[in-house]
């Protein structure tokens, strides 16, 4: 169980060899905005076969909605039994983005979030909706952003939403601004949630598939932000945006208990898939700074020699070895179906506290070197803080793991 098998080994190395030929000479530019990520990750798509695995997986779920064994949608229940991973192993999910952390965890948000829009169209859209709008973000042929927050509606983003969807006969009309949306200054698909309006008043929050050039759907430009500075973050505006019907994700049918229904559900998935994005920056602190620790010297010997530095290395090791242990549970759980609300927030909140403190820790290893942006490091700790906020920040991941255990 906690060691990858062959598969998963093979994709490691060829992702770990494509990242270090195709995105590490790449990474000023996109760090300085002079390139974006897309046209890179549609290569890295196509050369790898992920691409063709994540359309094989959806081709599967239209073949069961067109034989009508599966019920899309009742009752605005996602239907998870694809989106388990890559070829249906969340393992490799995991391998792929840790892979690309290594290098560039803004490269694997952007891959998130634009998988994530598409994954959420195949959970719940109808077949049209996964022809036209899920397959061409799955190739890579278009970037997807997946769109819940709203200026007033972070952490309660179901409680505090705005943003309305008004149901008529065959149209959905959207009206509402959102923020901090990764891909949104340059997706081609959004999956927006709004509150369903109905006759007789407000029902569920519901996604809602927009492409852009829909009239009413606008974006900002991308925000200038800490760090995940290859990964465009932006706005998105609706005034009276109307789409058609079938661009609803779910039933109109009010949920008696939950408030987030199916959108929390790829909210989970989504702390489900970052804690392997935190491992990867984990394990290339670690290595760094062991190889730095043997080779730096000052006052006459290597830096390892002191304690002071080996009990840091010690502990980055500790933070490894958990990480690793937790993203391995969490592959394990998505695959028998097991994966629930608190143990996505506890690997999400381990990983991304360990991703902070030991990006930390590995600058001031390498002392001023570590400082400068010549080394990965400091890119690598202002990109761990986003995962502190994003997908549900550190005190929302604590307070739904002890409504856990308190009932
Ligand atoms: C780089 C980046 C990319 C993002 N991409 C996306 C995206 O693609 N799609 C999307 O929908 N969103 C995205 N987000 C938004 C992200 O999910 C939100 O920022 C996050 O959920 C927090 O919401 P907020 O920023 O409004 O903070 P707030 O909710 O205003 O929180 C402010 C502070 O109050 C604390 N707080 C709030 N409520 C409680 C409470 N009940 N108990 C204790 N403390 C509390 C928070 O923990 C935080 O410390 C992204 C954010 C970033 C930074």
């Amino acid at each position: 169980m906690f060691e990858l098998d062959e598969t998963q080994r093979s994709l490691e190395q060829a992702v770990r060899a494509w990242c270090e030929k195709n995105l590490a000479p790449t990474v000023p530019a996109l760090e300085k905005g002079e390139t974006l990520p897309f046209d890179l990750l549609k290569t890295l798509g196509r050369d790898l076969g992920i691409a063709q695995m994540l359309v094989a997986e959806a081709e599967r779920r239209l073949a069961r909605l067109r034989s009508g064994e599966a019920n899309a949608g009742a009752a605005g229940e996602a239907d998870t039994r694809e989106g388990r991973g890559l070829g249906g192993d969340p393992m490799l999910s995991s391998v792929l983005l840790k892979e690309i952390s290594r290098v560039s965890p803004g490269v694997a948000l952007t891959l998130i979030s634009t998988l994530g829009c598409a994954m959420a169209i195949v959970a719940q859209g109808s077949a049209g909706a996964i022809e036209r709008y899920a397959i061409p973000v799955l190739s890579f042929d278009k970037v997807g952003a997946w769109a819940l927050t709203e200026p007033g509606a972070g952490s309660d983003a179901f409680g505090g939403m705005r943003a309305t969807a008004a149901v008529h006969e065959d149209r959905i009309v959207l009206s509402g601004q959102k923020t901090f949306i990764s891909n949104a200054p340059f997706a081609d698909v959004f999956v927006v949630y709004a509150r369903v309006i109905l006759d007789d008043g407000p029902g569920p929050v519901r996604g809602v598939v927009v492409e852009r050039g829909t009239p009413g759907l606008e974006t900002g430009p991308p925000l200038r932000k800490m760090g995940m500075h290859d990964a465009p973050t932006g706005e998105v505006f609706l005034q009276d945006c109307a789409v058609p019907r079938e661009n609803l994700l779910g039933s109109v049918v009010r949920e008696p208990s939950a408030r987030g229904g199916a959108a929390l559900e790829t909210l989970n998935l989504e702390r489900a898939v970052m804690p392997a994005m935190c491992l990867g920056i984990i394990e290339r602190c670690v290595e760094e700074s062991v190889r730095y620790a043997k080779v730096r010297e000052q006052f006459g010997r290597p830096i390892a020699e002191f304690q002071a530095i080996a009990f840091k290395l010690a502990r980055m090791a500790l933070s490894l070895e958990n990480a690793r242990n937790l993203v391995f549970k969490l592959a394990w759980a998505q695959r028998e179906g097991k994966l629930d609300a608190r143990l996505a927030s506890l690997a999400k909140l381990y990983c991304a506290e360990e991703a902070v403190r030991v990006a930390l820790e590995a600058i001031q290893i390498h002392g001023g070197a570590g400082y400068m942006a010549e080394l990965p490091l400091e890119k690598l700790a202002r990109d761990a803080k986003m995962f502190e906020i994003g997908g549900g920040t550190n005190e929302i991941q604590l307070q739904t793991i002890a409504r856990s255990l308190l009932g």
